[in-house]
Parts: C-alpha cells; sequence; structure tokens
C-alpha cells in the first residue's frame, strides 16, 4: 500500500505484532484443490504456463493493451517478453487496435499472441454483423487472424449461448480468422464460467480475477471446472481498481495484487493494464518471482478491509432497484473513472447503457444494499454525469 493515512507505517501504529500476524494470516494464497498440474516452466527466469488446450504458451505476466495510447511502451513491452497482447473492438474506438496494428506489422506472426475481443451492440446484431465486426478488427489489426476472440463481456448465459453470437464465433474459427474463441467476463463470473464450460464451444475464459475474490468459492469451482475441462484461462482485474478509494489516497500494493492472481495455477497468464515503463518493469518482475512476501500479504489484507472502488460482479444487487439500473456496468464505470484515472473509457462505458445523466434523480431512497459496502446511489448519481462531459475534453 503507497501513499496516504493507509500507509504501513500507520497499520504497525495502530496495530500491533501480534495483528500483522493475524492479516498475514488471514490472507491464503489461491490454492489448486484438485492436483491436476498446470503445465508449468521456466525459461531464462520467467515461468511460463500454457493455456490449457490451446497449447499456447505464454509467460505467466502478459499485457492488458487497453489503456496504452503510446506504441512504444508495445515495443517495450515485447522487447522484455511479453507475448500476449490483449485489446478490444471498443477500446478507444478502434484505434487501440490500429496502435497494436502497427505496431506488430513489423513481428514475425507467429511470434506474439494477439486477443481481441466484440461486444454487440447493447440491442443485439446478426451473425453477419457480428462478422463485419471481426472483419474490421482484423483490418485495424492488419492481421488475417486473431489467436483469441472473446465475446466480450458475458455477464448471463443467454448471452453467451446467444446462436448468433455462436455462429459467428463457430465461423471465425472455421475461416481461420480466430484460432480460438473465448469469452470474456468481470460480472456474475461463476456462472458465465460453467455455462462457457457446459457449451464445449468455448476454449478460453478471460476473467475478472484478484484478492477481493478470495472468498468466492464458486468461482474458485468454476475455475476447477473450467481447468480440468482444458480451457485456457487468463485473469483481468488483477489490480481490483488499482486504488481503493476515488482521492487515490489509497493505492493497491498492485504487485502483491498481481502475484496473488499467479499463485493460483489455474491462471494460465494475467493481463495487467500497462500504461507506463515503470509498470512493466514492475509487472515483468512477477513473471519471474510470484512469491508473496509476509508484507505484500499484509497489504492485500489491509486493502480487503476497505470498501474500494472494484465491483466484485456478485450479482446480488440484481433485482434491487426498481428500475432495474446495471448497477455492475455503473460501478466498473466509476472504477474506470476513479480507480484507472480513464474517465474516457469510463464514459463509453456509461454511454452504452442508455441512460440519463441522473438515472436515480426521481428514486425516493435507495433500495439497494451491496455487500461490497457501495453507496450504489451515490457513486451512480457521481458517475452519470460523465456522459454530460463533451468526448474530447476527456483522455
Ligand atoms: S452487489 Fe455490489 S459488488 Fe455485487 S455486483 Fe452489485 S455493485 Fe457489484
Ligand atoms: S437510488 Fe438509484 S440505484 Fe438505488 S434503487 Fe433508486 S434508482 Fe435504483
Amino acid at each position: 500500500m503507497a501513499n496516504s493515512t493507509f500507509n504501513r507505517r500507520n497499520f504497525l501504529f495502530l496495530g500491533a505484532t501480534a495483528t500483522l500476524g493475524m492479516a498475514t494470516q488471514a490472507m491464503p494464497v489461491p490454492k489448486e484443490k484438485k492436483k491436476k498440474k498446470s503445465k508449468e516452466k521456466k525459461k531464462k527466469d520467467i515461468v511460463y504456463r500454457t493455456l490449457g488446450n490451446t497449447g499456447i504458451e505464454v509467460p505467466i505476466v502478459s499485457m492488458g493493451v487497453m489503456r496504452a495510447d503510446n506504441p512504444n511502451i508495445l515495443k517495450a513491452a515485447y522487447e522484455i517478453g511479453i507475448r500476449h497482447f490483449d485489446t478490444a473492438s471498443g477500446y478507444q474506438d478502434g484505434r487501440n487496435e490500429e496502435m497494436v496494428g502497427q505496431y506488430f506489422k513489423d513481428i514475425p506472426r507467429d511470434q506474439v499472441i494477439i486477443s481481441t475481443k466484440i461486444h454487440p451492440p447493447k440491442e443485439g446484431c446478426s451473425t453477419e454483423q457480428f462478422i463485419e465486426k471481426l472483419d474490421q478488427s482484423l483490418k485495424r489489426l492488419q492481421m488475417g487472424y486473431v489467436d483469441i476472440l472473446y465475446l466480450h463481456a458475458g455477464s448471463d448465459v443467454a448471452y453467451i449461448m446467444d446462436p448468433r453470437y455462436t455462429e459467428a464465433l463457430k465461423r471465425a474459427k472455421a475461416s481461420g480468422k480466430a484460432r480460438f474463441i473465448g469469452v470474456s467476463t468481470h460480472a456474475n463470473m461463476a456462472k458465465v464460467i460453467n455455462a462457457a464450460v457446459d457449451s464445449k464451444l468455448y476454449e478460453v475464459i478471460l476473467t475478472s480475477y484478484n484478492f477481493t475474490l478470495k472468498d468466492d468459492a464458486d468461482l474458485q469451482k468454476a475455475l476447477q471446472k473450467a481447468s480440468d475441462a482444458g480451457l485456457g484461462i487468463v485473469g483481468m482485474k488483477s489490480m481490483a481498481g488499482g486504488f481503493l478509494d476515488k482521492e487515490k489516497k489509497k493505492r493497491v500494493n498492485c504487485k502483491a495484487a498481481l502475484k496473488w492472481v499467479l499463485s493460483n495455477p489455474l491462471i494460465h497468464t494475467a493481463i495487467p493494464g500497462l500504461t507506463n515503463f515503470e509498470m512493466l518493469k514492475e509487472n515483468w518482475k512477477v513473471a519471474q518471482n510470484h512469491d508473496l512476501d509476509e508484507t505484500e500479504k499484509c497489504d492485500l489484507q489491509l486493502a480487503m478491509n476497505e470498501v474500494g472502488l472494484y465491483c466484485r460482479g456478485c450479482m446480488s444487487c440484481s433485482g434491487q432497484c426498481p428500475q432495474n439500473l446495471p448497477i455492475p456496468d455503473l460501478m466498473r464505470s466509476y472504477m474506470y473513472n476513479y480507480g484507472y484515472g480513464y474517465p474516457a473509457k469510463a464514459q463509453t462505458t456509461v454511454a452504452k447503457l442508455n441512460l440519463s445523466h441522473n438515472p436515480c434523480e426521481e428514486c425516493p431512497g435507495c433500495t439497494v444494499a451491496c455487500p461490497s459496502g457501495f453507496d450504489v446511489r451515490e457513486r451512480i448519481t457521481d458517475i452519470a454525469r460523465i456522459k454530460m462531459v463533451p468526448a474530447n475534453f476527456l483522455v
């Protein structure tokens, strides 16, 4: 934990050594329950794992490109040894894919693993329209295929099994435009993962996963099931928002958070977002050693005691709001804005929801109880305003 009133010194000042001991014991690293061996090896001090039955072998630290807008960070990441780069058709209105394509056009295609994601519009789209979106992505990427094509942001079974999209994914694979197909999820993860495994269609899961989910037994079981079925499993949202408060005084120990994710052998690689060289260097050290020391465990335990910015996607709020507001999406937007410092992404996420700039305005009193402790009304009222800001004012 860095900065602020929420630092180790204060913790030690307030607590005794016994408290520290309690804190470190209370943050177990995730363990694989069944003894299915993860295919893991070290090459030149870097830990590699295999993405299930895809056979793709990558360093455990990959790169989420979403927030990067400087091709030099891609170059540095590739040169340091990162081989898996994750983007999406919607990131930066397609400019993110363009940047990836611009940099990797001169790198032999079989030297990198590129994934992208397609998110159908809220009102849905046909199989053909989905394929058109993929073709646009491939054009921006200047590639004939992607290694992994995800159906983006699955939070319910009906969406990930929608025949329009499953047919599009099958066609993408049959035509060679995608080597493997997957689904990404950051809400209702356990149900989505279980359904993806049962479908026998999906080959890779990209899931939200971090230390705040340590007690989510359903998620752990779903990951085990996916692993047993041979799916590749990629972790995202590993930093749980990066900060714990909107004022950015309480920073998550990001290195510890990434180590926690990768200490679970069911997670084959993680895609932390990279925007600068310091982050790159720090993350890359985790590819060499993901053992948490006692201080790092303590930092994570302290972070667990905070409400934080990260929505665990538990869906307990589902059905509680009489207006049926998409609360997890709004909470994620809040995190993008205040945790990631990425208001442009917060705005595009909010804009897709087609809400007013103050959706709780007419509501006499909030009926939503969030187990994470979010004041849902306050956060919605805060973040929904972002749709009023001209997009060119935001980065
Ligand atoms: S109840 Fe809270 S943590 Fe769970 S999905 Fe809703 S907002 Fe997120
Ligand atoms: S205040 Fe907002 S989130 Fe809460 S119940 Fe009312 S409309 Fe729903």
